[in-house]
């Protein structure tokens, strides 16, 4: 069979694509997808107790685009779910991102009173710093104080666990995900649209790739089929460093160890997740029941540790954020160019880029549109 269009990986990027080629250029796709299932790292499925879990550990989805959360909605309803976060500092469970409301659980309650006068003044109401950038630039003792508090238990040793670096040796943009938050907001998300698809990511995406121009090809690698099946274009969504055999030396991800549990307990934990900044090995614990809405007998529940990428021996879920790593990246990316758009590549993975599945969707949406004025 002849295909317009070989996809490299099932994940949101690559779907995305398919899609769109399918459904508005009426033109036949191939997707090729190394692991035994489609959604890529958005992956769920019934555990043996019958509980909805995420494979790659959880994914809640948050857009600010309507655009976005639209297009998806094509394939499914939502479960509208706002997502809170605990994290365990000098022993309390007390909320993340850091905010006023953490500040009145650590610290005596006329000492957190004026500390919140500061940070208003200082930097404004329901306004977002980030770590980096208040420890710059507190002025006075005790927000210097409070801006040291705050690196060193909440930052330091989860960045540590996280990507064996500190803070300030990453892109400020990553500690910059979860600024402080000048407000008593308790979420861990403030977009506009916020939830999980109703039955599910698997379900999304079946109905999304149900396209009679659409075939995917499970268990396969591109290697193993790309000189057999004839095609015009190729999207690739997997690592670039590996499209182009580490021609410039590999490009460093880190990777994860995802821990399963099932208690028979209705619910261990308060919240979606709890955060463990400076205990144990594992960064968080994720329930997924809170995520999903599901109820059932007993729950199961999902701990991260965090180790590094070997190649053949773990996937790589995260590009690590930091300017030598994109010096590297950008070699690829002028081999890419010289490719001269036979080959597209796209996504989390092949673009080097933190993206969360939002803008994943978006890129994707993106350069359907560059490619077609669509
Ligand atoms: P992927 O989902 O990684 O898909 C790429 C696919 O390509 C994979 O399935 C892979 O197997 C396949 N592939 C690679 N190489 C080959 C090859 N040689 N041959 C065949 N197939 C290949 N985002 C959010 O918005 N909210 C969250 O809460 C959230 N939580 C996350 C939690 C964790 C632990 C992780 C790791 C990520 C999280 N994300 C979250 C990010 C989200 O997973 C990504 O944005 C999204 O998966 C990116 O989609 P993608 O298609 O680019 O990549
Ligand atoms: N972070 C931290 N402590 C926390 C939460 C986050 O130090 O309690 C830092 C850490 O460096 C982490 C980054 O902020 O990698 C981004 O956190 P996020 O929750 O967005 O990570 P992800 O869900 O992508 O793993």
């Amino acid at each position: 069979m002849k295909f317009d269009w070989l996809i490299v990986g099932a994940g949101f990027t690559g779907s995305v694509l398919a899609e769109r080629i399918a459904s508005q250029l009426n033109q036949k796709v191939l997707i090729v997808e190394q692991r035994d299932h489609i959604a890529g790292n958005a992956y769920d499925y019934y555990d043996e107790q019958g509980i909805l879990v995420h494979k790659y550990g959880p994914h809640i989805f948050h857009a600010n685009a309507q655009y976005i959360w639209d297009y998806l909605a094509q394939f499914t309803e939502w479960r509208s779910y706002y997502h809170q976060v605990l994290g365990v500092v000098d022993g309390k469970e007390v909320p993340i991102p850091f905010n006023l409301n953490t500040l009145s659980a650590l610290f005596p309650s006329h000492y957190a009173e004026k500390l919140s006068q500061q940070l208003i003044e200082e930097y404004g109401f329901n306004v977002k710093v980030p770590i980096l950038k208040i420890r710059e630039t507190a002025k006075n003792n005790d927000l210097k104080f409070l801006a040291d508090y705050i690196y060193d238990n909440v930052f330091h040793k989860y960045t540590l666990k996280q990507w064996e670096l500190k803070p300030e040796e990453l892109a400020p943009s990553v500690t910059a995900r979860v600024p402080i938050y000048i407000s008593r907001d308790n979420r861990y998300f403030q977009d506009s649209y916020q939830g999980l698809p109703k039955h599910g990511y698997t379900a999304l995406f079946r109905s999304m790739l149900n396209h009679p121009n659409i075939k995917v090809l499970l268990n396969t690698s591109y290697q193993e089929i790309m000189n057999d099946i004839q095609y015009k274009r190729m999207i690739f969504t997997g690592p670039i460093d590996e499209f182009f055999e580490h021609t410039h030396g590999e490009l460093p991800y880190r990777s994860l160890d995802f821990k399963f549990h099932y208690t028979e307990q209705d619910q261990m934990q308060a919240v979606g997740t709890v955060n463990y900044p400076n205990e144990y090995n594992y960064t968080r614990i994720t329930e997924f029941k809170h995520l999903t809405g599901q109820r059932s007998y007993g729950s199961s529940y999902i701990e991260e540790y965090p180790q590094a990428y070997k190649r053949g021996e773990n996937v790589p879920y995260y590009p690590i954020p930091k300017d030598e790593y994109k010096e590297l990246y950008k070699k690829y990316q002028q081999e890419a160019e010289k490719l001269k758009g036979e080959v597209l590549f796209a996504g989390r993975l092949a673009e080097y880029q933190y993206y969360n599945m939002d803008q994943a969707v978006a890129r994707a949406l993106h350069l359907f549109k560059n490619l077609t004025g669509f």
